[in-house]
């Protein structure tokens, strides 16, 4: 544990230097949530590596540094109302929980994921994040508006549901693509009067989000 802690430690500096993690509240989080509380033990000691890993079902945890990119595009703030999708192992969605210190909703279409990231909050400690089992391109209208939206899949589209539950003000970052593995990072935002502005950030390569309004399986 201690050298995989060490380990951890030299990663998130390093991702400092580069200029990546920009905030120090990202850097906190980073450190109270190391990536190797989020994969299974044969993983672990690869978990500082700055690379996706395999997580059950076929898919992946992503690199820490598009988990820190994403983040910091965010600018997540305490008490905002945040939505991922995708949950996959839960990383992201602790990291989320320590930078907005309240309850956090995400969704997951794949039941033994749903399970797995459960199982790595709890032993995380990690008590403020909510997982659903759902379609995430539907967004989840319960918890609705949302003041952040974070999609950790690519969508071939940006899912309209999803505009509909951001609020004014608010922002959307999804990875959106006409290839299944490969996307641009977009970053929504929805002004005070409903207009939707589009920024794209650059390419990037995440898992496909599948669904309704997502790719067709
Ligand atoms: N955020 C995750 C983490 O911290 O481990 C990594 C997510 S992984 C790159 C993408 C996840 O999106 C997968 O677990 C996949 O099953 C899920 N996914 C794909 N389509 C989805 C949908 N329509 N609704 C919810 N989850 C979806």
């Amino acid at each position: 544990m201690e050298q995989l802690d060490g380990l951890w430690r030299r990663r998130v500096a390093s991702l400092v230097e580069e200029g990546i993690i920009r905030s120090e509240a990202v850097r906190r989080a980073f450190l109270r949530y190391p990536r190797y509380l989020f994969v299974e033990k044969r993983y672990q000691s690869y978990a500082h590596v700055d690379e996706p890993l395999p997580i059950p079902a076929g898919q992946t945890v992503s690199a820490p540094h598009m988990v820190a990119i994403m983040l910091e595009l965010a600018e997540l703030e305490r008490g905002m109302n945040v939505l991922e999708i995708g949950t996959g192992s839960g990383w992201n969605a602790a990291l989320i929980a320590e930078l907005v210190k309240s309850d956090v909703y995400t969704v997951e279409r794949i039941p033994e994921l749903v399970e797995f990231a459960r199982r790595n909050l709890e032993r995380a400690g990690v008590k403020n994040v909510h997982v659903f089992l759902g379609d995430g391109t539907k967004g989840f209208p319960p918890k609705a508006p949302y003041d952040r939206m974070i999609v950790t899949a690519g969508a071939p589209k940006v899912p309209e549901p999803l505009i509909e539950q951001l609020k004014p003000g608010g922002r959307l970052i999804i990875p959106v693509g006409s290839h299944h593995l490969w996307q641009e990072l977009y970053v929504m935002t929805k002004t005070e009067d409903g207009e939707v502005r589009k920024k794209r950030w650059g390419g990037v390569a995440f898992v496909p989000l599948m669904g309704e309004h997502g790719w067709r399986g």
